[in-house]
């Protein structure tokens, strides 16, 4: 237990998190948050002031905002490596303060436990000058910082590597392909800043364990090689969402409106389709998705995200009068009130691993279209390992046409709707009472008390 016997009365022992300002890191810390406190500890949420998470969703955490020294900084995506390491310069000094400001006013003879997402990894600095005790958490999967690791281990072998070759296999990677490298881009040139940042990023230095956002179950081959690699205690803890609060994590604002349209559709019978919060497509896959909708008939939802289209984000002209009432589209959905829907059949996304658990966790079956980072990974193994879902093999309009019926009418797509269903019974499994996630969050709340 969490509870600690202090003058006769119970005191929580403190966790702060420090969450990295992005909606995929952002929502899986705000759930671990959630479920800390619900196991006995007081919780701080001690965030940069870029893309603050909404306190009043989370009552039951508290919220610190921390000096990020980001106004006016250009956050767009390819950019983002130098703004990743302007938030680790600038977040420190105001941690620093916070944590001794915290320690003096609680007089406790426990230090706090830091948690922080491994993006954020000035937090080791701090945590060693003030000696107090770190873990890390990793809100992706395993499987991709697996590959991750064992191609930054063999780049020469790896790189530079030909086009021509990026359907080939990477050596040692089954299922992976060049094609599925877990770089944010495929081109040679820019290899050296993203090598670096991957080994920094990475390195979990002094802290004491790592949460995963996984099961043993999903992703036991890779957690066991991480462990190990890393030689400090796992907690497998996943899915998180299905463990928290159901409170909304969404830095933009939710269209509840789709979900009276989904109440009037046939069971099963929805496409839904969201790239995520970060990544963007071009002009040319907009307009060749909308017309493969189209022409698909099926009854879709589409998360259209306000500029995620490099270009013109203005769907065709007369696309809007083709698909009338069978197709609804938003800026932003409550997505697992979506997923868990009972009108959803299928789900055509960017594989994120917060979007790939949560599909699973409803048991719908997927149409993989990644772009870069972790997605490339996940789609592999959700296509080729879990075979839950398919690959879109080019982003044209007859392709996208052919792959959505196939799908969601075809022989193809209700094997896959069984799959998914049968591993979503079997992590459904492990979160109960002698199940391997159930274990490891008690063990994980016994860990995090005994910690000096
Ligand atoms: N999401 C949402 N509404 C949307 C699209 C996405 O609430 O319209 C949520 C989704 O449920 C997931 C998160 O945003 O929890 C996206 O995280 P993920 O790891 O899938 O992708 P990322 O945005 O990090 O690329």
């Amino acid at each position: 237990m969490a509870m600690k016997k202090q003058g006769g009365g119970d005191k929580r022992r403190r966790v702060v998190l420090v969450p990295y300002p992005f909606q995929g890191h952002i929502t899986p810390m705000l759930q671990l948050g959630s479920i800390l406190q619900s196991r006995g500890f007081s919780v701080t949420v001690s965030h940069p002031q870029y893309n603050s998470p909404p306190p009043s969703a989370h009552p039951e955490l508290e919220f610190h905002s921390l000096y990020d020294g980001l106004a006016g900084y250009d956050m767009s995506f390819h950019n983002l490596l130098a703004a990743i390491y302007a938030m680790n310069e600038n977040c420190r000094a105001s941690l620093d303060e916070y944590l001794v400001q915290l320690m003096e006013k609680e007089e406790e003879e426990e230090k706090p436990v830091i948690i922080y997402d491994n993006i954020m990894f000035f937090v080791d600095a701090v945590a060693t000058h003030l000696k107090i005790p770190t873990i890390v958490l990793r809100p992706f999967s395993a499987i991709y910082l697996h590959s991750l690791l064992s191609v930054l281990q063999q780049s020469d072998a790896i790189f530079p590597f030909q086009d021509d070759s990026i359907l080939e296999p990477l050596p040692d990677l089954h299922p992976l392909r060049f094609k599925d490298l877990p770089f944010p881009t495929i081109n040679n040139d820019v290899l050296e800043p993203v090598v670096e940042f991957s080994v920094r990023s990475n390195d979990i230095r002094s802290s004491v364990a790592c949460i995963w956002n996984s099961l043993e179950e999903l992703e036991h081959s890779a957690l066991s090689k991480l462990q190990q690699r890393y030689k400090v205690p796992f907690f497998p803890i996943g899915p998180f969402h299905k463990r928290a609060s159901d409170s909304s994590t969404s830095l933009l604002e939710e269209d509840t409106s789709c979900l009276e349209w989904l109440d009037r559709q046939a069971p099963g019978s929805v496409l839904y389709i969201s790239i995520g919060s970060l990544v963007n497509i071009s002009e040319k896959d907009l307009v060749e998705t909308a017309w493969g909708l189209a022409n698909s008939e099926q009854p879709f939802l589409w998360v259209v995200r306000p500029g995620s289209v490099n270009g013109c984000d203005q769907l065709p002209e007369d696309f809007e009068r083709v698909i009338g009432d069978r197709g609804r589209i938003v800026k932003w959905a409550p997505q697992r009130s979506v997923l868990s829907h009972r009108a959803v059949g299928g789900f055509m996304s960017h594989c994120g691993w917060n979007s790939t658990l949560e599909s699973i966790s409803e048991g719908v079956p997927m149409i993989c279209t990644p772009v870069i980072s972790d997605q490339p990974v996940n789609a592999r193994y959700i296509s080729q390992v879990w075979k839950v879902g398919l690959e879109l093999e080019k982003a044209e309009r007859g392709v996208v046409e052919t792959t959505i019926r196939k799908l969601m009418v075809g022989s193809e797509g209700r094997e896959l709707r069984k799959r998914v269903v049968d591993l979503k019974l079997k992590l459904e499994s492990c979160m109960q009472k002698g199940g391997s996630s159930y274990q490891a969050l008690d063990e994980l709340v016994e860990f995090i008390s005994s910690l000096p």
